[in-house]
């Protein structure tokens, strides 16, 4: 007999997965976090390792596994373009082989689960902003397939265990999220530009720099993740979780500069291929359904990450 939520986190050692441990610790959760640690890393829950609630577990998700679990939180998978192209295949066996062995996990155990999919099941859209009814216009062959495709067919497969096996499951397609323990070499925008602005390096906007984005707070986020989670039976998603507020890849370089008082100047460099020209969500399901929305603006959010990089540059 149990008495606690007993819940998985897979990717629980990676920036999202984390910030979800330690908020799912603070609700009276038990949590296990599984982690192959490919991008993430024991540091980045050294500080719940002596939490009683808390287990860390070296599990690669392409694997069975057997656990006793209520709640799943399926957040393995690279998700910056340079390490998931690392190794597409392994990508996409992460993204396919991993949902059918978490679903089967959640089958067998009657447990709530929850998919972290992704605004890239849009590719380069033709609707904006995006709303979850919009199927997207995404290359099947391209260098970015391996996460976009893994992760619509992640979908199918949820949705068709709902369909099939009545699971009750939940799909979350998350925006643009940064904030403290991003990967500092990940190449993602914001840890890149931070980075470099901290070093007084050059910024590397690839393109014009018009390209758009909208960046939510990971603190937001992983609210947004648990009323999803926490939602009545039935509200299965998919849902958009992210911060509306848009912009051009060059504000974000020019904000970047302002907050970190730095000397660097931007540069330009190539527009990776399929590189998506602009990108904003349509919360309102999430406001409707969730009464979920994000309340940490753009530049007190990358204050928080500069502070966070600032730190860690000096102690590396
Ligand atoms: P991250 O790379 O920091 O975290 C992913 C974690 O999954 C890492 O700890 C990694 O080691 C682990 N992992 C990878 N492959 C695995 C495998 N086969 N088995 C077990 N663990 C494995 O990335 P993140 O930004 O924290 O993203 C978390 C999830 O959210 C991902 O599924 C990602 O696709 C999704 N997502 C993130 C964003 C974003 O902006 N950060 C946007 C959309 C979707
Ligand atoms: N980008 C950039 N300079 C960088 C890193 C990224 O101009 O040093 C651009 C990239 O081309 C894209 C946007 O910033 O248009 C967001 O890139 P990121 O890799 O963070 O995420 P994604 O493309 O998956 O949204």
């Amino acid at each position: 007999m149990h008495l606690t939520n007993r819940v998985l986190v897979t990717g629980g050692a990676g920036f999202i997965g984390s910030h979800l441990c330690e908020a799912l610790l603070e609700t009276g959760a038990e949590v296990l976090c599984l982690d192959n640690f490919f991008t993430g890393a024991r540091s980045n829950v050294a500080h719940l390792l002596s939490h009683p609630r808390f287990e860390l577990m070296r599990h690669d998700v392409t694997m069975p596994l057997f656990v006793e679990i209520d709640q799943i939180y399926n957040m393995a998978c690279p998700a910056s373009p340079v390490h998931y192209q690392y190794d597409p295949v392994q990508t996409t066996k992460t993204s396919v082989h991993g949902a059918i062995n978490m679903l089967g996990l959640a089958k067998r155990t009657g447990a709530r689960i929850l998919q972290a999919s992704t605004s890239e099941v849009y590719g380069d859209p033709d609707v904006h902003p995006q709303q979850e009814d919009y199927w997207g216009n995404v290359n099947p062959i391209g260098p970015r397939s391996c996460y976009d495709e893994g992760k619509r067919c992640a979908e199918t497969l949820f949705f068709d265990y709902y369909r099939q096996h009545q699971l009750d499951i939940k799909v979350a397609r998350i925006f643009n999220t940064y904030g403290p323990r991003m990967h500092p070499n990940d190449g993602r925008v914001v840890s890149n530009f931070i980075v470099q602005a901290l070093q007084g390096e050059d910024i590397t906007l690839y393109g014009d720099g018009q390209q758009t984005r909208s960046f939510c707070y990971v603190d937001d986020l992983v609210k947004g993740l648990m009323s999803l989670m926490n939602s009545p039976e039935g509200v299965t998603g998919p849902i958009n979780l992210g911060n509306p507020g848009e912009f051009t890849i060059k504000e974000l370089a020019e904000q970047v500069i302002e907050l970190t008082g730095s000397i660097s100047k931007l540069t330009h460099k190539p527009l990776p291929q399929d590189d998506p020209r602009k990108r904003r969500p349509d919360i309102t399901r999430a406001r409707e359904q969730l009464n979920w929305g994000p309340s940490v603006a753009l530049n007190e959010g990358l204050v928080k990450t500069i502070a966070y990089f600032d730190e860690l540059l000096k102690t590396t």
